[in-house]
């Protein structure tokens, strides 16, 4: 038997009884003699004693660091000078006469637990994992997992899954292709996301469809994104936008509070996406931090300054915020800092004033008046900095303001941003001008159900239909985002001529749709929320690599396996596939 208890295991009740344990030396410390190891494992760790009158004695001399071994003694109580509150099985120790080695260990690169550069901790993710702290984000990410299914299960929903090897269903970003061999010089796609077929499942009755579905996108990885990632992919049929956010709160809210014990509110704010923008300068606010962007387009009306004035005469808005009890620490120079900020979201820079004994400002001389105003009808307090900018283009204006009211709020007032704020965000525009490509495309996709009667109304303006899709929030991170479905050909090949898709082309790519919608569909509606977020989010976790057991690098690497790499010959023959590298 390699053991009778784990290494968390062993209490003060346990004395005087004989134990094996197995696991990974941590630590090694020689006290006159005496050895002390301290053996890991998932459970936690125990100290174990072994004397110099010890059988064990000459097998522990052996031993390193990482060493995988079994031991078996006597469980002892600590003298009480030597007992470790910190640890559950502090109270106790083990008196060793029996070691094995069961495997020995090289000298790590980095001990687990201990920092190590990221690079290193992906090469030897076992090592890492080994440490703890991964670990726990797995445990809870196991955790979360459960209690999802359990909460879905308990509401009638089926766990049906899906194809990887798939036809492209594009949710805007680019597949990842694997080779035909049966059928030379065609391509599967790995799923961007389930959506067009848990669609069909809706078509063919199963009514409520979830899955932890596995996704990809061939994206250039930015910040805290993996080319695969997890959803909890959710659809449903004879629903309205209200039935699918009431059962993801209550989804959500279970979550919190089976994993780490937190209550969130009964029912979630809805925000519409236009007033998100507008308060917070985001569809996707982080509202702990408050200071709300206020319109500020009156005071200026009849400004002299003449940027502002340029600005506003041509049809431009004015927009700021308040920074509260800021005076003291702002400065020119943090001001300039500011300016420099937003120019990269294309604005031409911000403005600023202080409220302290009266309105202190570089631009005082200019704006006098107009700050005044703001400071009356804002009912400033002493203290108090507002940050005021122009521009000609709303949602411009506002993720400039928006971005750098996050930037402050995490940099000077990071205890605000502590705890939970999840909300959803509604009523999206249907679709976005995509400049590259001068065409419009589906903000959420093309699936998504606009607002039939803005179809009509906006045949000339389309950037004003709004769609029938939400976004769940939590602490500024887009956890997830769905909408109520089209279930009808004319609808559907309606968007499509919107989106710039020939008839062909729509018939080419989503035919099977197209023809499903004709055999009876019922209206449906749906969500996917990205698990790796949410498990992050949860776990205080920045970024979502440290809750996935093996990710990927930013450049798309798995430092484990050194994969993507090159493939036999004979695999690219088969496949009829020949390489070509351009470097
Ligand atoms: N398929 C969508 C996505 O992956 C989610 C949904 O509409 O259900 O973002």
């Amino acid at each position: 038997m390699y053991r009778t208890h784990t290494c968390g295991e062993l209490r003060l009740d346990d004395v005087g009884r004989r134990v094996t344990l197995a696991g990974w030396i941590s630590r090694i410390r020689d006290l006159g003699g005496i050895r002390f190891l301290i053996l890991r494992d998932r459970y936690g760790e125990t100290q174990l004693v072994v004397t110099p009158d010890s059988p064990a004695y000459g097998e522990a001399e052996n031993l390193g660091r990482e060493f995988v071994v079994k031991a078996s003694g006597e469980v002892k109580m600590r003298p009480k000078d030597t007992v470790n509150p910190k640890l559950p099985t502090g109270e106790i120790e083990v008196y060793v006469d029996e070691l094995t080695i069961l495997s020995p260990s090289k000298m790590p690169p980095f001990y687990p637990g201990e920092e190590a550069k990221e690079d290193l901790r992906l090469r030897y993710r076992y090592l890492d994992i080994r440490g703890g702290r991964v670990l726990r984000n797995l445990e809870l990410r196991h955790e979360v997992a459960k209690s999802v299914r359990k909460y879905l299960n308990s509401k009638g929903f089926l766990e049906v899954e899906t194809p990887y090897l798939t036809k492209s269903t594009p949710e805007g970003a680019r597949d990842f292709l694997v080779p035909s061999r049966l059928k030379k010089g065609s391509f599967y796609a790995l799923p961007q996301s389930p959506q067009l077929f848990k669609q069909i499942l809706m078509i063919s009755g199963v009514d409520r469809y979830y899955q932890l579905a596995r996704c990809f996108r061939d994206e250039d990885l930015r910040a805290d994104r993996q080319p695969e990632f997890t959803q909890i992919d959710i659809e449903m049929s004879f629903v309205e936008r209200e039935d699918i956010l009431n059962l993801v709160e209550g989804m959500i809210r279970n979550v919190f509070k089976e994993t780490i014990g937190v209550s969130l509110p009964e029912r979630f704010d809805r925000l519409s996406y236009e007033d998100a923008m507008n308060l917070y300068g985001s569809d996707k606010p982080d509202r702990r931090f408050g200071m709300e962007i206020t319109d500020l387009t009156e005071f200026f009306r009849d400004t002299k300054f003449k940027i502002a004035r340029n600005i506003l005469d041509n049809g431009g808005i004015s927009k700021g915020f308040i920074i509260p009890s800021f005076a003291d620490r702002m400065s020119r120079r943090l001001g300039d800092e500011f300016s420099a900020f937003v120019k990269d979201y294309g604005l031409g820079g911000i403005v600023w004033f202080s409220v302290k004994n009266g309105i202190n400002s570089p631009t005082k001389k200019y704006l006098f008046k107009e700050y005044e105003g703001i400071s009356k009808s804002l009912k400033l307090n002493e203290g108090d900095v507002v940050v005021v900018a122009f521009h000609g283009n709303w949602e411009e204006l506002c993720n400039g303001l928006g971005a750098l009211r996050l930037k402050i709020g995490k940099e000077y007032f990071p205890h605000l941003g502590k705890g939970f704020d999840a909300l959803w965000v509604v009523d999206f525009p249907f679709l976005e001008w995509d400049g590259e490509e001068s065409r419009w495309v589906a903000r959420h996709h093309p699936f998504t159900m606009p607002v039939l009667e803005d179809l009509d109304k906006y045949r000339d303006d389309p950037g004003k239909i709004k769609a029938l899709a939400y976004d769940i929030i939590i602490n500024g991170y887009e956890v997830g985002g769905g909408s109520i479905r089209i279930h009808n050909r004319e609808i559907q090949e309606k968007v499509f001529s919107l989106i710039g898709l020939t008839k062909e082309e729509a018939l080419e790519k989503f035919g099977f749709l197209l023809d499903a919608f004709e055999y009876g569909a019922p209206p449906h509606g749906g969500i996917a929320l990205g698990l790796d977020r949410l498990v992050a989010i949860i776990a205080g976790e920045k970024s979502i690599r440290d809750v996935i057991a093996f990710p990927k690098t930013a450049s798309g690497i798995c430092q484990l396996t050194g994969a993507p790499s090159r493939v036999d010959e004979r695999q690219l023959r088969e496949l009829g596939i020949r390489v070509e590298v351009k470097e």
